[in-house]
């Protein structure tokens, strides 16, 4: 087992940081063993790249609600531009849900990170 540092984002997620020490079972230069033990847990003062895109998308997804809501007021003459704002809405919805599932998956796939 060889230490690592352990960046926590403030999102909650982590990821690996800098290798810090080997153990025991692993001498050679360069090499760890591939069982990952966190040393030291170094936070960092922003959210992951995931959740920054999500966070992203999200704001992009509110502007176009915003715009929607402003265009419903001013009658039907906004009808197509409302129409395309939903159809952007729609695929926002659906990277942001995308992203999501991402997010999930490496939540779990962490603490199986064994070298074969
Ligand atoms: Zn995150």
């Amino acid at each position: 087992m060889c230490f690592f540092d352990q960046q926590r984002f403030v999102c909650g997620d982590w990821k690996w940081g800098h290798f810090r020490q080997h153990c025991h079972k692993e001498y050679r230069i360069g090499e760890t063993c591939g069982m990952k033990l966190i040393m030291h847990t170094v936070p960092v003062g922003q959210k992951c790249k995931l959740c920054e895109k999500i966070d992203t998308k999200k704001r992009r997804r509110a502007a176009e609600v915003e715009r929607i809501n402003r265009w419903q007021r001013e009658g039907s003459k906004f009808r197509a531009s409302i129409d395309k704002s939903m159809e952007i809405i729609r695929s926002l919805d659906y990277e942001i849900q995308e992203l999501e599932c991402e997010r999930g998956r490496r939540l779990q796939g962490i603490g199986t990170q064994m070298r074969s």
